[in-house]
């Protein structure tokens, strides 16, 4: 694992070499436009690229990451991504995406973090108290992390139709974009998708 700076500048350089030698002019259409299909929203966790678990390519992947994956409709910075992915980049598909062994979801359901990050994933400290009963009757911690992971995946889910932009495009008939619920499993590097209830994607939902 590098842990020189320069290491990564290196990498950098002999990646571009190849991607010239194997692809020539891939840099001259990368630099004309981005016409992503996909809005990633994932954890800001180092194990969560999406490109890398998906084989996506710069350009075909727009991303919006934080600790825990959060869709929090007070926050600005995710609002604009949200409204510039929709409205501006008209993407296909929006994927929550969460994984199993979350040091947000962790920290969140013992009480552990303090400060800023304890703010933050608060939220995910109200989904525990809200499904106590079924998560209690998980006996093994690990597998009921792994499910309140899933039920906060399935809030943020429930919190993006919440938001303005997506009750904009509903109100004026263009959800024209699918919405997607997934966990990433570490252990196998593999994507699992978590059901919900589709049809709220068709229902018109009340504008503000
Ligand atoms: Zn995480």
């Amino acid at each position: 694992m590098p842990n020189n700076y320069k290491q990564l500048i290196e990498n950098n350089k002999s990646w571009a070499q190849k991607k010239k030698e194997y692809s020539p002019g891939y840099f001259e259409n990368l630099k004309l436009r981005q016409e992503p299909n996909f809005l990633y929203i994932g954890c800001s966790d180092s194990r969560m690229p999406l490109d890398t678990f998906t084989q996506t390519e710069p350009g075909e992947l727009f991303v919006h990451r934080n600790i825990a994956n959060q869709v929090s409709i007070t926050d600005i910075n995710f609002l604009s991504v949200l409204d510039y992915a929709v409205n501006v980049l008209r993407v296909k598909h929006i994927i929550v995406c969460g994984h199993y062994g979350c040091g947000g979801v962790n920290a969140a359901y013992h009480g552990f973090a303090r400060g800023l990050v304890g703010n933050w994933i608060s939220p995910i400290r109200d989904i525990a108290r809200k499904y106590k009963e079924e998560l209690d009757a998980i006996q093994d911690e690990e597998q009921r992390l792994n499910r309140l992971s899933e039920l906060n995946v399935l809030k943020q889910v429930g919190n993006l139709y919440k938001t303005h932009v997506i009750q904009q495009a509903a109100a004026e008939g263009k959800l024209d974009f699918q919405i997607h619920a997934w966990m990433l499993d570490l252990s196998n590097g593999l994507i699992m998708e978590l059901a919900f209830e589709k049809t709220q994607q068709k229902a018109p939902l009340k504008s503000n």
